[in-house]
């Protein structure tokens, strides 16, 4: 019987001051030379990623992959990934070569595929052979079930578990080589391969245990004990008015780790233990006892989980005093502070330790180049050099069963991003199979015969921005390329003169973000990018959401009861940004951060021909842009696609006409007028589909339009 003290108030004011003082000191340390990690070995050179990439995954020979061959297979591998076909070893290129992706290659043919392989029985059969212990065993199983219903749904097929024997698509998780001569690669990389339909090893899905396995969204922690036994940690926590991302011991004086399972543990009080070796073992043969330290293993004495003895490195620990005498051990589960890679096979992080000289308290990206937490788990990083990364989203054991077992089912990898058979990992909370999956699968094994087709059609991708109808949501203007957004997708483009590249998803950018945006600008005093769906709004430096994000849009002085907004964009030249919402817009002050007085106002009223309901807006920064030896000494700009056309454009000319007609003009438009420079600002770009409409400024409007064809250019300087 377990038994827990109760919360003490006085030890949580220490402690809560304690760990605040500890973090504040760790802010005037002084910052860390970059350091090699032993077991450390993702420091490549970008050659020699690209190297390495493009033998595993595009058939370059290893030895050989000179020059010629070289600048042919980037090519290649450039087209897949919809990057512009550079040959060369681009930024772009290797950003892509960096991402988390499935082990299968990317060339049909090469490796694993040959003419393709199908199961011959509409029953096929699975067994998962070990689990990982990132994940309780219950969560593991219903992931595998719900993967395999994503393929069951569109055809015919059926899925068994089977609990021994041979079956036909064999589960398990491996690290490095794992027995089938394709091995791992450690944390992130590699996340998991599978073999085509076929008798032995065809058909098994392996999954790389040195990944974090989530179902995409941070740990998944279920409690034992406290009074929410069984449900899972939600994090974050509020905890005397603390947010926690992560199981603490705060509030107690024995050290265990606790959680809350819903949001505001100070209101509803629900809390359970998080996993821990001396709570409970996992399989094993001690019907999960807890761990009893200190344990004797072959006459030595252990007084942590151990992997000795083991050649697969899972911890373990006896559950009597003495492993030699009574031999009674289960595994130690993942606890809350349990790392990820590196060279301590998951143990957990030691706080404080010390790093270089100094003193952390807590996880820290210090004496790293790629920005990835990690910390160490003995008191002395400088003496014993044991370390791991500290658990961030981790992949989705669902996700990529689902993609693995598509490789299982004989599918190869799909150039459309939104396949779930991309090869690259992008987490999304809702998995919909696109149109190329569906058709990809149903070809090998027709139709479902027994059970309803799906009633909404998968959705298909837009994989050409210039021949197909595309509506866009949003275009902005990002550290100087041009991105237009639509549905989950984006192109985009550096060479206003050039045809945009995509599509690419919108989540390997900016992952937190919802399946469609409604508008989104870049802030032209921060270079951040601000991004709008419903009543939401988020804040990008870079790829990084800022803290607190999302928020209501009405945190900017927009109307609590505004539904969404249609379009925004940023003038660079006065740095206010316009935000239109129906037949409305309104004008944020960046600099001060508010709405400037007297909005909104009819867009009607202030710019002539400029449509309501909008789609989307922009405004070109001409700095970035030289209009080279156009006639015109600001460049045009018309944005078409085949059908519909939403432009406008104009040159400095008919902008000081258009502002030396109107009375009232906006002021950016005065400061235009008043600069009487031959550098001026170009007005922004709206877009609605389905309407030929241009404008810009108060009261005139030129339009030149439609243009029908997006060939090639999409846009025309
Ligand atoms: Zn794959
Ligand atoms: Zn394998």
């Amino acid at each position: 019987m377990m038994c827990f003290k109760f919360f003490s108030c006085r030890q949580i004011v220490l402690k809560v001051f304690l760990v605040q003082f500890l973090a504040s000191l760790q802010t005037f340390a002084a910052p860390s030379p970059i350091i090699k990690f032993p077991g450390d070995d993702t420091s490549f050179t970008d050659k020699e990623v690209a190297l390495h990439y493009l033998n595993k995954f595009y058939g370059c020979p290893k030895e050989s992959c000179n020059l010629m061959v070289l600048k042919d297979t980037l090519k290649k591998m450039q087209k897949f990934f919809a990057l512009p076909e550079t040959g060369e070893i681009d930024q772009k290129t290797v950003e892509i070569m960096k991402k988390p992706r499935c082990g299968v290659p990317d060339v049909a043919n090469y490796n694993f595929f040959h003419r393709k392989p199908k199961w011959g029985q509409k029953n096929v059969t699975y067994r998962i052979l070990g689990h990982t212990p990132d994940l309780d065993e219950e969560t593991i199983d219903d992931a595998f079930f719900r993967a395999f219903k994503v393929w069951s749904d569109v055809t015919p097929l059926k899925f068994t578990r089977i609990m021994d024997g041979e079956a036909d698509i064999m589960i398990n998780f491996g690290r490095n080589e794992h027995g089938d001569g394709y091995p791992f690669d450690g944390k992130d990389g590699l996340l998991a391969h599978a073999f085509a339909p076929g008798p032995g090893t065809g058909g098994d899905s392996h999954f790389d245990d040195d990944e974090l396995w989530t179902l995409g969204e941070g740990q998944v922690v279920k409690v034992k004990y406290g009074n929410a036994e069984g449900e899972f940690c939600k994090f974050p926590f509020l905890f005397m008015g603390k947010e926690y991302n992560s199981c603490t011991s705060q509030g107690r004086d024995d050290g265990y780790l606790w959680c809350s399972t819903t949001y505001n543990f100070d209101e509803d009080g629900k809390y359970g233990f998080c996993p821990h070796e001396l709570l409970f073992t996992l399989s094993g043969n001690a019907d999960g006892a807890p761990c009893k330290f200190p344990f004797t293993f072959q006459g030595e004495k252990y007084d942590s989980c151990t992997t000795s003895g083991r050649d697969d490195g899972y911890r373990w620990c006896a559950t009597t005093e003495d492993y030699d005498r009574d031999k009674t051990y289960g595994f130690c589960p993942e606890t809350a502070m349990s790392t990820v890679g590196g060279n301590s096979e998951g143990a957990p992080c030691v706080f404080p330790y010390k790093f270089l000289g100094n003193t952390y308290d807590s996880c820290t990206t210090s004496g790293r180049s790629d920005g990835k937490m990690w910390c160490a788990v003995t008191k002395s990083f400088d003496d014993d050099r044991k370390w791991g990364f500290c658990p961030d989203q981790g992949y989705s054991l669902f996700l990529v069963a689902a993609h693995e077992f598509g490789h299982a089912l004989g599918l190869e990898h799909s150039e459309d991003p939104g396949a779930l058979m991309a090869p690259v990992y992008t987490f999304t909370k809702t998995l919909r199979l696109s149109n190329d999956d569906v058709k990809g699968i149903q070809e090998l094994y027709g139709v479902p015969t027994d059970k309803p087709l799906p009633t909404e059609l998968p959705p298909v991708t837009p994989m050409d921005v210039c021949n197909e109808n595309i509506i866009f949501d949003a275009v902005a203007q990002i550290r100087g390329e041009i991105f237009f957004f639509t549905d989950r997708f984006l192109f985009r483009t550096a060479d206003v003169r050039k045809k945009p590249t995509g599509p690419m998803l919108v989540a390997t950018f900016w992952s937190e973000l919802p399946e469609k945006i409604d508008a989104a600008y870049e802030n032209p005093l921060e270079e951040k990018t601000v991004f709008f769906a419903g009543d939401e709004m988020w804040v990008y430096s870079a790829s990084t959401l800022e803290r607190d994000y999302p928020k209501k849009i009405s945190s900017m002085g927009l109307p609590s009861d505004l539904h969404r907004i249609d379009a925004a964009y940023s003038f660079h030249k006065n740095k206010k940004t316009y935000l239109f919402a129906g037949n409305k817009f309104w004008r944020y002050n960046e600099a001060k951060k508010k709405m400037d007085p007297g909005y909104p106002k009819l867009i009607a009223d202030s710019w002539s021909a400029v449509p309501d309901d909008l789609d989307a807006a922009v405004s070109l920064n001409s700095d970035v842009f030289s209009s080279g030896n156009h006639p015109c000494a600001a460049p045009w700009h018309f944005l078409a696609s085949r059908s519909h056309v939403h432009v406008a454009g104009f040159c400095h000319d008919n902008i000081q006409t258009v502002s030396e007609r109107s009375s009232g003009a906006h002021d950016w438009l005065e400061k235009v007028h008043a600069q009487k420079s031959d550098d001026l600002s170009k007005p922004a770009v709206f877009l609605r589909h389905g309407l030929q409409g241009c404008g810009e400024g108060e009261a005139g409007q030129q339009c030149r339009g439609p243009y029908s064809s997006c060939g090639p250019p999409l846009f025309f300087l």
